[in-house]
């Protein structure tokens, strides 16, 4: 008998074959709250292929891997990412961070080229991240270099306004850089407004 990996409970196997060969993680109840959406959504002017609901569940998962560091909670999101970044054989490109030790992005994706191509001019809240602030995050958030490949993914796990998704990809786009968007999550109020 298997424990849930994240609420501890024990998992009830719904059929002994499906219990094999899926290797449940979850139990039933947290289960239903991993929201898969596998869909490209417009934002803004760009097209992003989205994996996950950013709710409340996927919040407290993705809050016990980065800030926890609870790395075998990735288990749950990190197959289906590698498959869908697999397809398209290009280097990764990814948001700027403060982070120094510990990398959540970075950790994510270990089996593939990653390019830290943008730097944060000066230290910025999550809560600048509204709408209101958009003009900002244009003077916070800069390309490092301007050596860049012809043609890239663009990766973050997180989107909500979606302004740094778009700040970054029109920086990208400005230097001749074309980039496939691939989000792990996108914000549930935010999933249909775009
Ligand atoms: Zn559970």
């Amino acid at each position: 008998m298997y424990n849930c990996v994240y609420c501890f409970e024990k998992i009830k196997p719904s059929g002994i074959l499906n219990y094999v060969l899926n290797q449940q993680l979850l139990c039933e109840i947290c289960n239903n709250q991993l929201k898969q959406l596998h869909k490209t959504y417009q934002i803004g002017s760009h097209q992003a292929f989205v994996l996950f609901e950013y709710n409340d569940f996927f919040e407290k998962i993705l809050f016990q891997y980065k800030e926890n560091k609870d790395t075998y909670l990735i288990k749950l999101f990190q197959p289906q990412l590698h498959k869908q970044l697999k397809k398209y054989r290009l280097p990764i490109i990814i948001p700027p961070s403060n982070r120094k030790n510990f990398h959540p992005l970075k950790y994510l994706l270990k089996d593939f080229e990653v390019l830290d191509v943008f730097q944060k001019t000066k230290h910025y809240k999550q809560s600048l991240q509204n709408s209101q602030n958009r003009h900002k995050i244009k003077n916070i958030i800069q390309l490092k270099t301007t050596t860049l490949p012809q043609k890239a993914i663009f990766f973050d796990d997180v989107v909500t306004s979606g302004n740094t998704l778009k700040h970054c990809v029109d920086l990208l786009n400005q230097h001749n850089c074309t980039v496939i968007i691939v989000v792990l999550s996108l914000h549930k109020d935010h999933k249909n407004q775009f």
